[in-house]
């Protein structure tokens, strides 16, 4: 369809070297074409040309001082991409890698993530090319509270609301919330994945890693498979990765992997409940190293290299795969070995973790591929029941927010299976993610007229 390859050949023109965000427009795009044929409303409405344009993306400057009294200036990054279905909400940053392009894609991929979720939320992300590690506490408050001094006057309840992501946790999120609510004299629900105690809702912390694990249960059991004695591998010990183990070994899986940025540990007797708790206490509170499990555990620590370059360096064959690191984390001939030794589906917990060549490798072997965009929403569900928790001053238990989770990941997968049916894709759930979230806000764009 020539409409959808001009508008990606439009944005790799303007944009040059923003990569990450060509590719995810050029995934998207791609298997939107059947929605371009079928609505030439959309096409003439120009939504798609619309729909790659942020709103608005701001670039600042984040000025802060270190312990020893040395001043650093990092560029904070905020981008609000798409505000037709409620306000723009997605999760914010910290990491050296940080860049316009790679908030461009999150943001973009946050549209439909949201959308799917059937909750009143637009897409937008943020943050900053901040390095969290090996700071002290002090020096990470100051960073948060600078970047906040910025990105207050471009943030409220109904505009826009952030909440965590890579290297932006519970202690980031208390100290960003703390300052806006200094500044602004305003108890509100600007920020999610808030504390208990001042307005956070149960479960969001484990919600992105439940979800996932959620997702790929009615995945497999479309083709009557569960978790139970399923050999997984996770990628990452962060949060997502740390609750997606929790659940898949509740589900009666056994979960063998974990990783960090410098190294990957192999459990082969599994990551039990007290073994993983204790992965949450290294990373959440002693801000260790995973190769230190190895150490508590005795098992095998592979320096620089990720679960999936282990995987298939050593051979070792899992029946699931859950990718909850990064994005392109998951390269071509690391998804060759995945199915050669016999993987049956690989679910997403991390944003666009697999690179265009390995999805097609698991699309060209029927495994069962859940993208990030609806196996990882769990997370931003969670925080849109955390909106509505703080907009009727209420609190929902931990059972009553797990349930309303659980509803949504079926419902999410559901929807995928059905439009990927009515735009001739049966079965395959990145074309059915893509169109059901891209319907509902290109229909809210179309009803808006031009603006
Ligand atoms: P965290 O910062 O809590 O954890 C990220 C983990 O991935 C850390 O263990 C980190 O290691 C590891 N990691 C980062 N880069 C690499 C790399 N290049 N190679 C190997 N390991 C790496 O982030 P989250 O768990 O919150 O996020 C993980 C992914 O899930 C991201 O893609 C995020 O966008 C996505 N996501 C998160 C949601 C959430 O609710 N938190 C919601 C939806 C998606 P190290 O400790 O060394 O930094």
């Amino acid at each position: 369809m020539s409409v959808i390859n001009d508008t990606i050949a439009r944005v790799k023109q303007m944009d040059r070297d923003q990569v990450e965000f060509h590719q995810a427009v050029t995934e998207v795009l791609e298997t939107l074409k059947p929605t371009a044929e079928r609505h030439p409303e959309l096409v003439k409405a120009k939504i798609y040309d619309r729909l790659v344009e942020p709103e608005r993306a701001m670039t600042f400057r984040v000025p802060w001082m270190d312990d020893k009294g040395n001043v650093h200036v990092n560029r904070g990054f905020r981008v609000q991409f798409n505000n037709a279905i409620g306000p723009f909400k997605g999760g914010i940053r910290f990491h050296p890698s940080v860049n316009l392009s790679i908030i461009k894609f999150l943001g973009f991929e946050q549209i439909f993530k949201n959308a799917l979720t059937t909750l009143p939320m637009g897409g937008g992300k943020g943050g900053a090319d901040f390095d969290p590690k090996g700071k002290s506490d002090a020096e990470i408050m100051r960073f948060c509270q600078a970047f906040m001094r910025e990105l207050f006057r471009h943030i409220g309840p109904d505009t826009d609301v952030p909440a965590g992501d890579i290297g932006v946790g519970g202690r980031e999120i208390g100290y960003m919330y703390g300052y806006y609510k200094k500044i602004q004299n305003t108890h509100t629900g600007v920020l999610t994945g808030k504390g208990l105690e001042y307005g956070g809702s149960l479960i969001r912390p484990e919600a992105t890693g439940y979800g996932a694990v959620y997702f790929a249960a009615e995945m497999l059991a479309t083709r009557s498979l569960d978790f139970k004695n399923k050999v997984v591998a996770v990628s990452g010990s962060g949060n997502v990765a740390q609750y997606a183990i929790e659940k898949a070994t509740q589900m009666g899986a056994k979960v063998i992997s974990a990783c960090d940025s410098n190294a990957t540990i192999i459990d082969e007797k599994g990551i039990s409940q007290d073994k993983c708790r204790y992965i949450m206490d290294l990373k959440n509170n002693r801000r260790g190293r995973i190769s230190e499990y190895s150490d508590e555990y005795s098992c095998t620590c592979y320096e620089g290299e990720n679960v999936w370059e282990v995987l298939k360096k050593q051979g070792i064959k899992v029946d699931i795969a859950l990718p909850c690191a990064t994005q392109n984390e998951l390269g071509k001939e690391e998804a060759e070995s995945l199915v050669k030794n016999g993987c049956i589906c690989v679910t997403e917990g991390a944003n666009m973790p697999s690179t265009p060549d390995a999805v097609k490798i698991f699309q060209d072997n029927k495994l069962l591929y859940g993208p990030g965009k609806a196996a990882n929403a769990g997370g931003v569900a969670t925080s849109g029941l955390e909106m509505s928790q703080n907009s009727l001053k209420m609190s929902w238990t931990r059972e009553e927010v797990d349930q309303r989770l659980l509803i949504i990941m079926k419902s999410i997968h559901k929807s995928c299976l059905d439009a990927a049916e009515t735009y001739g894709k049966k079965g395959d759930y990145v074309t059915g993610a893509n169109t059901a979230g891209f319907m509902k806000v290109a229909r809210a764009m179309l009803a808006y007229g031009i603006v």
